[in-house]
C-alpha cells in the first residue's frame, strides 16, 4: 500500500510516548505504525531501585503495553530486535522482518562496564525487571543461607558506583537491610554495605551541599562509602579495590557504574561515542532523514557544549516531539527543533528522604520525597491516566 510505515523499536519511556502522541496526531489510515518491544509490558526504569532492593512490588514497576497504546491503532509487536539496516530500510527481528518508511530507535542504554575484568559476569545490573528480580532474589538468599553457614560475605553488600542509580538503589537497600535482619533475627551490626565510588565525590557534577545531606542520610542509614576508590575488579567472591588492590570479600556485588549506548545501534553502521549517535535538532541520526534516535541511545549537547545526561525526562520529551516530526514529515510540513525543557532533578534515598534540585531551588528531606512521589505520579498518569495511578502509584 502506499501508507507509510512507521517502526517504533522499544517500548520505553521515549517508545510510549511516540507510540501515544502519534496514535493521537495521526488521522485515520494516514500511516501504519508498528511498536515492537522485547516483552509485553513497559517498565518505569526510575523505579527499578525500590524493587531490586525489594521495597516494593515488581508489578508497581511495569505495565502491560497493552493497557497503555490503542492496538486498533498501533500493531504491537512482541519480539527482540536482532539488527538494523539503514540502507534497506529494514528490521531483522528474531522472527521476521520489518520495513519502514520512518524508523523510530529507542531501545534504551545497557550497562557500561569499561572492560573491568569480572564485571559483566559476576556483578548484577539495576536494568530490567528480570534483572531486579535476580537482585532481590540473591539477596534474600543470602540471608537464608547465612543462617546456615554464618559466612560474613553473605551479609557484605557491595554498590559499585555512586552515581544517581547507585545513591537510590543503596538508600532502598539499606532501608531493606534493616528489614531482613529484623525478619531473620540477625543483628544490624553483622552487616556491610559498601558504595564504592571512583570519583572524588559520590553524585559528581551535583549540588555539593546536596551531596553532603543524601551521605549523612545514608551513613546515618549503615552505608559505609569509599569516595575516590575504584574497583579494578569483580570477582565470584568480591571486589578488588583501591591503589591498594583491597579485596572486599561480598556475595553480592551490584554494579551501578554507568550506562552506554545500545550496541545495536553501533552494529547498524551509525557513528556511536560509547554506543551513543550525536543526533542532529531534529533528532535524526546523520546523513538518514527517515531514522531517529531517541533515549539512552542518543547524543545531544546543551548549549554549553556538554551533552545532557541520559534520563527518562529526556527519553520523553524527545519521544513526543520525534512523533510530531514524522506526523509533519508525512504532511510535507517542517520539523521542529527540540529544545530540552529541565524540571529539575530529585534522587530518593530511602523510606522518607530525597535529595533535589528544581530550577534554582535545593530540596531535601520530606519535601524531596514528596516531591519525588509527584513526579512518579505525574508519569503514571501521563502515560496512563487516573486508572494507572490508582493501580500502581504509591501514595504513603
Ligand atoms: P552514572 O554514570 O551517572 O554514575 C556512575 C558512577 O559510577 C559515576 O559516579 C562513576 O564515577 C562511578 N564509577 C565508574 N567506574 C567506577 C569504578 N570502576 N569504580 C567505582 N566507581 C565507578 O550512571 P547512573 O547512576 O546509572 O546514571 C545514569 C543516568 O541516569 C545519569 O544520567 C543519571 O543522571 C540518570 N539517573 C537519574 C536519576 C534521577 O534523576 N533520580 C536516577 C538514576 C539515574
Amino acid at each position: 500500500s502506499s501508507i507509510p510505515k512507521i517502526v517504533i523499536l522499544g517500548a520505553g519511556y521515549a517508545g510510549i510516548l511516540a507510540a501515544q502522541r502519534l496514535q493521537k496526531d495521526l488521522n485515520y489510515n494516514e500511516a501504519d505504525v508498528t511498536l515492537v518491544n522485547r516483552h509485553d509490558y513497559h517498565y518505569f526504569t526510575t523505579h527499578l531501585h525500590m524493587p531490586a532492593a525489594g521495597t516494593d512490588k515488581l508489578d508497581n514497576a511495569r505495565e502491560q503495553i497493552s493497557k497503555l497504546v490503542d492496538e486498533f491503532k498501533i500493531d504491537v509487536v512482541k519480539s527482540n530486535v536482532q539488527e538494523i539496516i539503514p540502507q534497506e530500510k529494514k528490521v531483522i527481528l528474531e522472527d521476521g522482518t520489518l520495513s519502514y518508511d520512518h524508523l523510530i530507535i529507542c531501545l534504551g542504554g545497557e550497562p557500561e562496564t569499561f572492560g573491568i575484568p569480572g564485571m559483566l559476569e559476576n556483578a548484577m545490573t539495576i536494568r530490567s525487571i528480570n534483572s531486579v528480580r535476580k537482585i532481590r532474589d540473591h539477596i534474600e538468599a543470602q540471608f537464608t543461607a547465612y543462617k546456615v553457614d554464618k559466612k560474613p560475605e553473605r551479609l557484605t553488600f557491595v554498590v559499585g558506583g555512586a552515581g544517581f542509580t547507585g545513591i537510590e538503589f543503596i538508600g532502598e537497600l539499606a532501608d531493606r537491610l534493616q528489614e531482613l535482619c529484623r525478619t531473620h533475627g540477625i543483628s544490624r551490626s553483622e552487616v556491610k554495605l559498601y558504595n564504592v565510588e571512583a570519583a572524588p565525590t559520590a553524585l559528581p557534577g551535583f549540588d555539593p551541599e546536596l551531596v553532603e545531606y543524601a551521605m549523612k542520610v545514608l551513613q546515618n542509614k549503615g552505608v559505609t562509602f569509599k569516595i575516590g576508590v575504584a574497583i579494578k575488579e569483580c570477582l565470584t567472591d568480591g571486589v578488588i579495590v583501591g591503589e591498594n588492590s583491597e579485596k572486599i570479600h561480598a556475595n553480592t556485588v551490584v554494579w551501578t557504574g554507568g550506562i552506554r549506548g545500545n550496541r545495536l545501534v553501533e552494529q547498524a553502521g551509525f557513528e556511536a561515542m560509547r554506543g551513543r549517535v550525536k543526533i542532529d535538532e531534529y533528532l535524526r541520526a546523520p546523513g538518514h532523514e527517515n531514522v531517529y534516535i531517541i533515549g539512552d541511545s542518543s547524543l545531544m549537547f546543551n548549549e554549553e557544549g556538554r551533552p545532557y545526561p541520559p534520563t527518562a525526562q529526556i527519553s520523553m520529551q524527545q519521544g513526543v516531539l520525534c512523533a510530531q516530526n514524522i506526523v509533519a514529515a508525512i504532511r510535507g510540513q517542517q520539523p521542529k527543533k527540540f529544545v530540552f525543557s529541565n524540571k529539575g532533578t530529585v534522587a530518593s534515598l530511602g523510606k522518607g528522604e530525597a535529595v533535589g534540585v528544581v530550577g534554582d531551588r535545593k530540596l531535601k528531606g520530606f519535601v524531596a520525597a514528596q516531591l519525588k512521589k509527584v513526579i512518579d505520579i505525574r508519569y503514571l498518569f501521563i502515560i496512563g491516566g487516573v486508572s494507572l495511578v490508582m493501580k500502581k502509584g504509591k501514595f504513603l
